[in-house]
């Protein structure tokens, strides 16, 4: 039960999701070959050996620096044909996703998407995945030989089972069908911390009145080197950029620790943190629904709290 796992990279650096995506593909039990597109730094592409890839592919192609779908879709494609895998493994990322489902489709796999946790295998290939918005479980049998499995963030604990791989150039083949739909632009998300990888969200709402009340909020997220983030609302108005609103419409988060200042805690807004490890809320309605979500909350007025909050943060550091 050969597998093949695509590891994401932003910047050089391979994204935590998919070191996940290596460690679930190791604990599923066959050899594990990763395979990285575009520019990556080699000592992330050994260091995968770490977390369980026995053999990591690089096809360093510079057409594949951005995450071109249909592109990668066939390198992906090429590559199980090639390494004989039957198991495709990959994080359902914003990319890994819409790949995801043109590979089960070239290939003709059973597909699982937001799957949560390694597969029962006594009697069939179930694998438990996450639905309506993290809000439901459904266990799901892939019959077909040929498996696509995408995760959900947080669904694989990384641990250190190996040692650093050799990287294996992969030279690919693209035709201008694969470039069918091309990017033309992108735009570098601002902040030192990025959202979808943030370890700490610090993420606030309308409760914080206007953005000229931030600067306290992202003095908390500095003092915790978190990222910022906040409702829909508050990006609608203007207030913070729209890569920052987290939801069912925006981003989904999966941080250990997602704080959040001012916000109610609509089902919407619930959607994109409810895979978070710890949620802290700062509201000052008690009756507010995010409370229910929440592991500790804080009733009170997010601008007498956050700055408490900050310096108490600071002496304890
Ligand atoms: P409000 O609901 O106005 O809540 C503000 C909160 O701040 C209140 O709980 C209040 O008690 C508290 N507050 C006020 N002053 C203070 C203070 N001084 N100190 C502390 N607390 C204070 N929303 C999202 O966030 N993400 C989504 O992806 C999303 N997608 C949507 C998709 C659809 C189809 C629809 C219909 C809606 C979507 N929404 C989404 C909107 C969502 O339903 C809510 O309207 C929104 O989340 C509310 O934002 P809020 O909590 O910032 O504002």
């Amino acid at each position: 039960m050969a597998i093949l796992v695509f590891v994401e990279s932003a910047e050089g650096k391979i994204k935590k999701t998919s070191i996940e995506a290596v460690a679930y593909a190791h604990a599923l039990g066959g050899p594990v070959t990763a395979i990285a597109l575009g520019a990556v730094d080699k000592a992330e592409l050994e260091a995968l050996g770490k977390y369980g890839a026995q053999k990591v592919l690089h096809a360093a192609d510079e057409k594949l620096n951005q995450g071109v779908i249909q592109a990668y879709a066939s390198v992906l494609e090429k590559a199980l044909q090639d390494e004989g895998a039957d198991i495709l493994v990959l994080a359902n990322s914003s990319l890994g996703t819409p790949v995801a489902a043109r590979v089960a489709t070239k290939i003709g796999a059973s597909l699982a998407s937001n799957v949560v946790d390694l597969p029962q295998t006594s009697g069939g290939f179930v694998v438990k995945r996450s639905i309506y918005t993290g809000k439901a479980f459904a266990w799901v049998e892939l019959k077909n030989q040929k498996k696509v499995i995408g995760l959900r963030k947080n669904a694989a604990e990384i641990k250190e089972v190996g040692s650093a791989a050799q990287v294996t150039p992969y030279a690919v083949t693209l035709s201008d069908a694969d470039f069918a739909t091309h990017i033309t632009s992108s735009e570098k998300a601002t902040g030192e911390v990025l959202l979808p990888e943030a370890n700490i969200v610090v993420s606030g709402g309308r409760g914080m009145k206007g953005p000229e009340h931030w600067g306290i909020l992202e003095e908390l997220a500095k003092t915790l080197h978190a990222a910022t983030g906040c409702s829909k609302p508050v990006s609608d108005m203007g207030w913070r950029p729209h890569h920052e609103h987290v939801g069912q419409t925006g981003v989904k988060v999966a941080p250990q620790l997602y704080i959040a200042i001012g916000i109610s805690g609509a089902i919407q807004h619930l959607a994109g943190v409810n895979s978070s490890k710890y949620i802290v809320v700062i509201n000052k309605d008690p009756e507010a629904p995010f409370f229910k979500a929440a592991d500790y909350g804080i009733v009170g007025d997010a601008f007498e709290i956050i700055p408490k909050l900050t310096e108490a943060i600071k002496a304890a550091k």
